[in-house]
C-alpha cells in the first residue's frame, strides 16, 4: 500500500475537525455520537448530541430517564423509533451487561439500533479492534483511490472494498505505536513486528525524506534491520512526529472517513494538490466523477474507441472526420476512428481490415498511444485509446485535414477536449 497510510494519518492529524465525540473513547459517548449522527449532517448533530450528554451523562442517567425525557430530546432530529431504539438500549445495557458495554464486534452487534457501522465504529474506537466502517465517504475514496470500477451495491464489489480496508487495517493493527518507536529509536533493538513492516517502511521512507530532501533513496533504512545511532540522531524527530499520528484502528476509520467527508468529495474535489495525487487511480485515468459507480449504471454497453491521430509529415494540421448516423455525438469532429468489440493491442489493430483499408500502402509509424480513458454515458461506457502516428502521404480516407489554429474551433466531445487539454497542439506538432 506504498505511503498510504503515513499519508493519510499524518493528514488526519492535521486536518480533523475538533468534535467532542473525538476527544473520547468511552463506548457510551461514541454510541451516543454514532446513533445521533445517522440522523443528521455531523455540525448539525453536534449541539444534540452535547444536550444529550449533558442531560443524560452516563448509560445509567439515559437508561433511568422516562421516554418522554429521551424523546423530547431528541425532537428535532426526526425518526422517533431511533430514539425508542435509543432508550431500550441503555436499558439492555445496564441490565443485561451491568452498565458496560460489549466490548466485541459481535456483542455490540446484538444490541437493538446497533448496526454494522456503529459496531464497527465502537470496536474501533472504544476497544481498538480491526473492524473497518463503511459509508459513503470511505466508499468514495476508496473506490476513486484504489480504482474499483464495479457498481458498489453488487456483493463481489462490496467484499473487494472490505478487503481492501482490511488489508489497510491490518497493516495499522500491526503496529504498537508506543512500543515501536520506542523500539524503532534504539539503535540496538530497533526492529519492527512484522505485521506492521510496511507501514513501518512507509513511515521510514516519509522521516528520511522529511530529515535528508535529496537524500539518496537507497539510504532509505530497512524497516527490518536496527538503526545506526547515527540515523537515529539524523531523522528521529520526524520519525517521532509520524509514529505520534499512529493510534490505532479507531484513528484509521475515522481518517478515512474525514478524507472522504472533506477532501475526496462527491464533486469537484480538488484533485491536483490531493496528497495521493500520484496514486489515485481515478485521477491517473480521469474517472474521478464516475466513481464510485451506483446501481443504475449496471447495463452499461462497453465500447472500444481507438482514436487515430494521424500527422502527416510537414503538414501542419490533423485529420477529422464528422459523426453522423444514430449513434452518440451526432454531428461532431472527432479523429478517424476504428471501434473494435473489445480492447485490443496495437499490433491487433494495425492488422486489422479497417486499419488496411484506411492505409492501404501507406507507411505508417506508430509514435505513441495513451492509455484507456473510460467516459460513461447515461447507457454506454465508452473505452478509448489515442494512437499518435506518423505517415508521409496524406489521404482522403483519413477525412478533412484541418489546420492547427482552427481545431480549437471545432466541435468535439468532451473525449477529445480533454485529449487537447493533456497533449495541445503546438504549431504543427502534438506534444
Ligand atoms: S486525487 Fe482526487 S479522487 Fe483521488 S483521492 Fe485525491 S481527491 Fe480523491
Amino acid at each position: 500500500m506504498t505511503d498510504f497510510l503515513p499519508k493519510l494519518l499524518t493528514w488526519y492529524q492535521s486536518n480533523a475537525r475538533d468534535f467532542p465525540f473525538r476527544r473520547t473513547t468511552d463506548p457510551y459517548l461514541i454510541w451516543l455520537s454514532e446513533i445521533i449522527m445517522q440522523q443528521t449532517r455531523i455540525e448539525q448533530g453536534v449541539p444534540y448530541y452535547d444536550k444529550f450528554v449533558r442531560v443524560f451523562p452516563s448509560v445509567y442517567d439515559l437508561a433511568g430517564a422516562s421516554e418522554e425525557d429521551v424523546l423530547k430530546q431528541w425532537q428535532g432530529l426526526g425518526y422517533y423509533s431511533r430514539a425508542r431504539n435509543l432508550h431500550s438500549t441503555a436499558n439492555e445495557v445496564v441490565e443485561k451487561y451491568a452498565g458496560r458495554f460489549p466490548e466485541t464486534y459481535d456483542g455490540l452487534r446484538s444490541l437493538k439500533g446497533v448496526g454494522d457501522y456503529t459496531a464497527a465504529a465502537i470496536a474501533s474506537v472504544c476497544f481498538g479492534l480491526p473492524h473497518p466502517v463503511v459509508d459513503g465517504n470511505v466508499v468514495r475514496f476508496i473506490t476513486r483511490h484504489f480504482g474499483i470500477t464495479g457498481p458498489v451495491d453488487k456483493a463481489g464489489v462490496k467484499k473487494e472494498i472490505m478487503e481492501v480496508l482490511l488489508n489497510l487495517m491490518e497493516e495499522v493493527s500491526g503496529l504498537d505505536s508506543g512500543s515501536s518507536a520506542t523500539e524503532l529509536l534504539r539503535p540496538t533493538s530497533g526492529s519492527l513486528p512484522k505485521p506492521g513492516k510496511p507501514f513501518a517502511s512507509s513511515l521510514l521512507r516519509l522521516a528520511f525524506t522529511e530529515s535528508s530532501p535529496g537524500g539518496d533513496p537507497a539510504s532509505v533504512p530497512d524497516a527490518t534491520e536496527p538503526l545506526s545511532t547515527h540515523e537515529t540522531s539524523i531523522f528521529a524527530t520526524s520519525l517521532l512526529r509520524h509514529f505520534a499520528t499512529y493510534t490505532g484502528p479507531g484513528i484509521f476509520n475515522q481518517a478515512m472517513i474525514e478524507f472522504g467527508a472533506m477532501y475526496c468529495v462527491p464533486r469537484n474535489p480538488d484533485c491536483r494538490a490531493c496528497i495521493f495525487s500520484d496514486s489515485c487511480y481515478a485521477l491517473k485515468h480521469q474517472m474521478v466523477g464516475q466513481l464510485p459507480v451506483k446501481k443504475q449504471q449496471l447495463a452499461l454497453k462497453p465500447r472500444y474507441f481507438n482514436y487515430l491521430v494521424i500527422n502527416v509529415k510537414g503538414s501542419d494540421g490533423l485529420y477529422f472526420g464528422k459523426r453522423s448516423g444514430n449513434d452518440i455525438w451526432k454531428g461532431l469532429y472527432e479523429f478517424p476512428l476504428i471501434e473494435t468489440k473489445e480492447a485490443v493491442s496495437p499490433q491487433k489493430l494495425s492488422s486489422s481490415p479497417e486499419w488496411k483499408k484506411l492505409f492501404g500502402r501507406n507507411k505508417v509509424e506508430m509514435i505513441s498511444h495513451t492509455g484507456d480513458t473510460i467516459h460513461i454515458l447515461s447507457h454506454q461506457k465508452i473505452i478509448t485509446r489515442f494512437y499518435n502516428l506518423e505517415i508521409k502521404k496524406p489521404s482522403e480516407t483519413f477525412g478533412t485535414l484541418v489546420r492547427a489554429e482552427k481545431i480549437n474551433g471545432l466541435p468535439v466531445a468532451r473525449i477529445i477536449e480533454k485529449y487537447f487539454e493533456m497533449y495541445p497542439m503546438t504549431g504543427d506538432s502534438l506534444v
